[in-house]
């Protein structure tokens, strides 16, 4: 069956040929992007190159991420410096990785990423996978990321379909209806794949999801720069602001946590995460609220996690607390003079020992 023909005879047939009447309109929508991008798409390192380790991390860590952090504060150029092969990847201690990773969230990426190594060095004998079915197996590889890795490191012919392209999709066929509802995500990528062209796919799929991040952005998308806005539903109808829809979120839900401070001749006391999503991570000791109702509180602060907004309440342990934490097997002692040296743990608890950290410079006290 042709390309063009996937979605014929059908409702999503309609919609489709509501911007595609047959293949030149197709070939004149990649020409205008492939083009559009050859001028002015931005260049990244993991655009640079064809090996598929550096474009499997940078695709990892920008799954929940934003290339401003991932680049900007020098993630994926450190990553590469610390495990520049799969094999260095393989052998690194799980506590490296985690600290490696410290502040991007989402530990379980890193791992996967260690898991994928150890799996091209025994299944693979080193050398990554080309068929489509083999790189979805990886772990910790979805249908988009194995997308994006044959398109970028093989220029193969493969869909893609991420949040950028979702918004591009949506407006270009003027979906007025959840863009996360599962008949809109199968139409999308149903029409991501008649959409990809057979050739020059790595300059295509870097388009596509390049005009989402920059022209077709979410709030007032820049129309007028559009290189395929000739094709678009919803700048015709004038729905542009109203697209994408996306289902009711789920209410956040507030809540509160409370952790102990607890400092000893200049060192910070620190235990272990708890559950299978955070293992390896570090934290700050917690606390019952009623622990806390009988201590000095120093400061607190918001973040969000999920459909959770928290507020972190930090106190100060009492001597007594501090004593019980000498226990066997409560945690351990960090120095507060070596804040790199600290182990992995989540943002908001380093966040916590920092401000502890100014807060007693500051004002000169001693522990
Ligand atoms: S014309 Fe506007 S809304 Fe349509 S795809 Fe281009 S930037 Fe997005």
């Amino acid at each position: 069956m042709a390309r063009s023909e996937i979605l014929k005879g059908s409702d999503e047939g309609e919609i489709f040929e509501r911007v595609f009447a047959g293949h030149s309109s197709i070939n004149s929508f990649q020409a205008s992007l492939i083009n559009w991008f050859e001028l002015e798409g931005e260049s990244y390192p993991w655009r640079e190159t064809t090996d598929p380790y550096p474009i499997l991390v940078s695709e990892l860590m920008l799954q929940q991420t934003q290339i401003s952090t991932v680049l900007g504060k020098g993630y994926f150029r450190r990553w590469l410096e610390q495990f520049p092969t799969w094999e260095a990847l393989a052998e690194a201690e799980e506590l490296d990785l985690l600290k490696a990773w410290e502040g991007l969230g989402y530990y379980n990426r890193a791992r996967n990423l260690q898991k994928t190594a150890r799996v091209i060095l025994n299944e693979y004998n080193g050398t990554f996978p080309r068929e489509h079915d083999q790189i979805l197996a990886l772990p910790g590889v979805g249908p988009y990321t194995a997308g994006a890795v044959l398109s970028f490191a093989f220029n193969q012919r493969a869909p893609i379909v991420d949040g950028n392209v979702t918004r591009v999709l949506a407006r270009l066929f003027g979906i007025n209806e959840a863009v996360d509802s599962s008949a809109v995500i199968r139409f999308f990528w149903k029409s991501a794949e008649a959409m990809t062209p057979d050739s020059k796919v790595r300059e295509y799929n870097s388009a596509i999801m390049e005009l989402g991040q920059r022209v077709c952005i979410r709030s007032s998308p820049k129309c007028g720069e559009c290189p395929v806005n000739g094709h678009c539903v919803a700048l015709r109808e004038g729905t542009v602001d109203t697209i994408p829809m996306k289902k009711k979120r789920a209410k956040t839900v507030l809540r509160e946590e409370f952790v102990g401070i607890g400092v000893k001749n200049g060192r910070i006391f620190l235990t272990t995460e708890e559950g299978s999503r955070r293992l390896g991570l570090w934290r700050l000791p917690e606390l019952t609220a009623d622990q806390a109702d009988d201590l000095a509180e120093l400061f607190r602060f918001d973040y969000a996690i999920t459909k959770y907004k928290v507020c972190l309440r930090c106190f100060v342990l009492s001597p007594a607390l501090i004593g019980d934490l000498d226990a066997p097997g409560q945690g351990d002692w960090y120095s507060l003079q070596a804040l790199d040296s600290l182990p992995p743990m989540g943002s908001p608890y380093l966040k916590v020992i920092r401000k502890y950290q100014n807060l007693h410079d500051e004002l000169n006290l001693s522990s």
